[in-house]
């Protein structure tokens, strides 16, 4: 049973952390160059008032700084401070006991839930409920299924090294979006098994080659 005191404190918290906050410190923090309210508002697709109302959840906590870019001193640019480099860090850990449970699955178990997590955030990002994920099915470097025996059996071209399924990232900082109308074409070959290696007879692998979308 939740005393009162604890379930005021929870509450307090609760409406200190309106929906869109911490997808806003995880976009900030994801991002490689900064990220301006317009930006921010892009990634969440929310609107310019509850993005301005997120920002200012998020100064207040003291997660994010504004600056004025000097190039532009009308245009504000966010930056996480040290705080929010601590707690972006932290929300992106798994519970201690979630780890343990994952750590003593075997291989192929591990390798398997690492796909069935993918599948549920590529779903979710088709469904418009999360705002981005830098995944490997969707990343330009990504060769799916390169190799047909072992347990590494696709490559990042950009680390240029093999990857197996427990490798896969959800969150890269390396990853660059393939574009969009292929991306569907890359999870297909990824889900089926198949490499570009091997249905180079396949119109779509062909056209993704030869455009050199993917290397
Ligand atoms: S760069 Fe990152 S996201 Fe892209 S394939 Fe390599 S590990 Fe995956």
């Amino acid at each position: 049973m939740v005393r009162p005191a604890s379930r005021a404190r929870r509450r307090k918290h609760w409406a200190a952390a309106p929906a869109g906050v911490s997808a806003g410190l995880a976009v900030i923090a994801g991002s490689a160059a900064p990220i301006g309210l317009g930006g921010l508002a892009e990634q969440l697709a929310i609107t310019a008032g509850t993005t301005s109302a997120t920002v200012t959840t998020l100064v207040g906590k003291g997660l994010v700084a504004k600056r004025r870019r000097k190039t532009d001193r009308r245009e504000v640019q966010l930056k996480l401070t040290a705080k929010g480099k601590r707690v972006a860090a932290s929300a992106g850990e798994w519970p201690e006991a979630v780890l343990a449970a994952a750590a003593a699955l075997s291989q192929g178990d591990q390798a398997g839930l690492v796909r069935g997590l993918i599948a549920l955030i590529r779903e979710l990002l088709e469904r418009g409920a999360v705002p981005t994920a830098r995944m490997c099915v969707g990343c330009r470097f990504f060769r799916p299924n390169e190799y047909p025996t072992g347990a590494k059996r696709h490559h990042c071209q950009y680390i240029d090294a093999p990857i197996g399924d427990s490798d896969l990232r959800v969150e890269c900082a390396e990853m660059e979006p393939i574009e969009a109308e292929l991306a569907p074409r890359l999870w297909n070959l990824f889900v089926k098994g198949r490499s570009l290696g091997t249905e180079l007879q396949m119109p779509e692998e062909q056209e993704m080659r030869g455009r050199g979308r993917v290397r």
